[in-house]
């Protein structure tokens, strides 16, 4: 009998204090669809929509599941992302919004990420906003515009624009689940609240359906108290919707969309894009995703 022996290994936690749990590789699929629609919602920018949307496509793409990723932001960003220059786009998800006779196999588009298709999107979508207002059952237009694809896909994923606004509630009445990328950052919390009421108020008078998957920290820097209080304050606020998985803060992923790929792909054993297989394979796990 060695030292080593007499140790007992300490399980491994979260970095909210919990013991983490081995998520298995989520089992092949024999056949495909229909599709759990997530869409990824914070009205405030920057925390991380877009970089979880591409990653986690690619991450459950990579476990074998179809996946559409919606661009929902008049930004573009998550086309751009995927290496789609928006000016360059012609048709986007703006025309299937707009007019009745689009076809959305029309504007798919197959992305370099295989088993990752991309219904895109450029500026165009910002004038939806406004042209939607007038149209009968407002809310429930994306919702009919997927409803043809959805029969393709494991998972759809929507990457919403940073508002509460009308775009968002369509996602949100589109939706199965919704995945709310949190930046650790003081303030981060402020607004989370709003944004669970409207998931409630869009439950209670759209879509009786939708449940909140779960609140991902993401730009966490386990150096920081600061990052480390920030996860502290979620889980005391929102239990078990907090993820076990987190995102650290690193510079990979801004290269990473400079490059118009997935961290998996550009980076394939940086903990980056572990961290997302993770994501993948908790999500699986929970039920949130095929
Ligand atoms: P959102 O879609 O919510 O506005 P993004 O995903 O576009 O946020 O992220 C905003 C910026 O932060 C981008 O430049 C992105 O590359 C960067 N970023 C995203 N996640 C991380 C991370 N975990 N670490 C470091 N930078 C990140
Ligand atoms: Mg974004």
């Amino acid at each position: 009998m060695t030292s080593q022996d007499k140790v007992p290994a300490t399980p491994p936690t979260d970095p909210a204090g919990r013991p983490l749990p081995q998520f298995a590789d989520p089992a092949p699929l024999a056949a495909h669809g229909p599709a759990r629609v997530i869409a990824l919602c914070n009205q405030k920018g920057g925390v991380g929509k877009t970089t979880t949307t591409i990653n986690l496509a690619a991450a459950l793409a990579g476990y074998g599941r179809r996946v559409l990723v919606v661009d929902f932001d008049p930004q573009g960003a998550a086309s751009v992302g995927l290496g789609f220059s928006p000016h360059e786009l012609d048709r986007t998800v703006y025309n299937l919004l707009m007019e009745r006779n689009a076809v959305i196999g029309d504007v798919i588009r197959p992305t370099g990420v295989e088993n990752v298709d991309l219904l895109p999107a450029n500026i165009d979508l910002s004038a939806a906003e406004v042209q939607l207002v007038g149209e009968v059952a407002r809310e429930s237009i994306l919702s009919r515009v997927l409803r043809p694809a959805e029969d393709l896909y494991d998972v759809i994923l929507v990457d919403c624009q940073p508002s509460l606004g009308l775009l968002t509630v369509n996602a949100l009445t589109a939706a199965h689940g919704v995945l709310i990328p949190l930046e650790c950052e003081f303030f981060a919390l402020r607004g989370v609240a709003l944004l669970i009421e409207t998931v409630e108020k869009v439950r209670d008078r759209l879509n009786p359906r939708l449940e909140v998957d779960g609140i991902l920290a993401t730009m966490y820097d386990p150096r920081t108290l600061h990052s480390r209080e920030v996860i502290a304050r979620v889980h005391e606020a929102f239990g078990d919707q907090l993820l076990h998985t987190v995102i650290g803060r690193t510079v990979k992923f801004p290269d990473s969309s400079v490059a118009a790929e997935p961290i998996t792909t550009y980076a394939p054993n940086h903990p980056g894009a572990l961290a997302y297989l993770q994501l993948a394979r908790e999500l699986v796990a929970r039920g949130d995703a095929a």
